[in-house]
């Protein structure tokens, strides 16, 4: 039996209907250049059901009101769909309490808070700072941005030629200088899932906390900060099939009660007056200004879509898309793939010989194939592997086995072309 009539046992075994699925997403029913539309660009971001579409305009058409400080039923009831939002993500995310949750507006923000506000109150000269090879830029920049203000040096994790990280170099690199350290959960250039639970054991036992860049990880893995034991972990709501603009940090309360604000103004603060300013209490402390009130409404609204179908449903029917597109183009002369670990989320990434990705994209999306192609944020992988940058296919929930044969097919008539 080939891979795709496995999968569509296996499917039918769980109870997967992916047509059902599609039928929530009104965006891919449209052609792009007269041919339907397939979608490959869920790690860059995903496409929104109507219940997330339906939660943002129910808040526009009924309870547009601003939040926590009104005493009126509108500025109420938005105050308590924004807050239900930060419930659901604390039970998603099996955190201990509602005050650890920190909305943001997405996995960038959330990392520049914790290197800004984590970072100007324990970083010293000569401290260290491990992240990772394979870190998206939001993983990189926030750090050396600190680093250079407090003289603190940047260490990095190397990776192999599979895409996996090379944990012996990690346990040479990590000593009592480390006082951080900050890496990908799951690589969004290479699909590589990372060691975190041994990282983080490690970081532990030598008293350092772990920051999770969980972008990548979120709508693929299901996360257990408890389990995980991590300090922070961060992501966006919009890889999660929910709007753009919102995020999440979640730290651990002992870090957080510690930490500075790291923005000021409305709704951070007890009390103000000029001489002195008593902060709020968690987790508004680090929620200044008025926040993206529909947009959290719009998360909460993903969460409840993603937990009716149930994330392992979900994964494990994107790692069968994964074995089978991998299958596939491996059986291209002239292909080769960007990432081969083991363990991975649901990311392709290749080259073709003497083809440049942004042709491959050119090409593809005249086939109605949304891909991704470029450096993906991540400058130090492609520097790695000696390239300027890949083509990635990235497959979320509703994706189907057609669609891999279409993006397929789309390859081999570029390698007749340029071949
Ligand atoms: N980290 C990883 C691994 C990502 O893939 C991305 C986005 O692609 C980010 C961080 C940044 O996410 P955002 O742009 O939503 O803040």
């Amino acid at each position: 039996m080939s891979l795709k009539s496995d999968a569509a046992v296996q499917s039918a075994k769980t109870g997967y209907d992916v047509n059902r699925i599609r039928k929530d997403f009104p965006i891919l029913k449209q052609l792009v250049h007269g041919k339907p539309l397939v979608y490959l660009d869920n790690a860059a971001t995903t496409q929104k059901p109507l219940q997330v579409l339906n939660a943002l305009e129910k808040y526009y058409y009924t309870m547009n009101a601003n939040i926590h400080r009104g005493v009126h039923a509108l500025s109420q009831e938005a105050t308590e769909a924004y807050e239900s939002s930060r419930i659901k993500i604390k039970k998603f995310i099996n955190a201990l309490g509602k005050n650890e949750i920190i909305f943001t507006r997405g996995t960038t923000e959330s990392i520049n808070l914790v290197a800004q506000s984590y970072g100007r109150k324990y970083f010293n000269e000569g401290d260290e700072i491990i992240i990772s090879q394979m870190e998206h830029h939001s993983n990189i920049v926030p750090w050396q941005l600190i680093c250079e203000e407090k003289k603190a040096k940047l260490r990095v994790i190397p990776i192999d030629d599979t895409g996996e990280l090379v944990f012996e170099e990690f346990e040479k690199m990590i000593n009592e200088k480390t006082k951080f350290i900050s890496v990908v959960y799951a690589s969004n250039s290479l699909g590589t899932v990372n060691p975190v639970k041994q990282i983080i054991e490690l970081a532990h036992s030598f008293n350092v906390p772990v920051l999770l860049d969980a972008a990548q990880a979120v709508n693929h893995l299901k996360i257990d900060v408890q389990e995980l034991d991590c300090d922070f972990l961060a992501f966006s709501g919009h890889k999660l099939y929910g709007p753009t603009g919102i995020g999440v940090l979640y730290g651990k309360v002992n870090h957080l009660e510690n930490m500075p604000p790291y923005q000021g103004g409305g709704d951070m603060i007890a009390k103000v007056t000029f001489e002195k300013t008593l902060y709020n209490e968690l987790p508004y402390k680090f929620e200044a200004g008025t926040p993206n009130i529909a947009g959290t409404i719009g998360l909460g609204a993903a969460i409840d879509y993603v937990e009716k179908i149930g994330l392992d449903k979900i994964a494990s029917y994107e790692n069968e898309l994964l074995d089978y597109a991998t299958q596939k183009i491996s059986e291209l002369s002239g292909l080769k793939i960007i990432g081969t670990a083991k363990n991975k989320i649901s990311v392709l990434s290749f080259v073709l010989e003497n083809v440049h990705p942004h042709d491959v994209g050119t090409f593809l999306d005249f086939e109605g194939v949304a891909i991704r192609t470029g450096h993906h944020c991540t400058q130090p992988v492609m520097d790695r592997y000696a390239i300027p940058a890949t083509s990635r296919a990235s497959f979320g929930m509703y994706n189907t086995f057609e669609e891999v044969d279409v993006l397929v097919n789309g390859l081999k008539k570029i390698l007749e072309v340029f071949g």
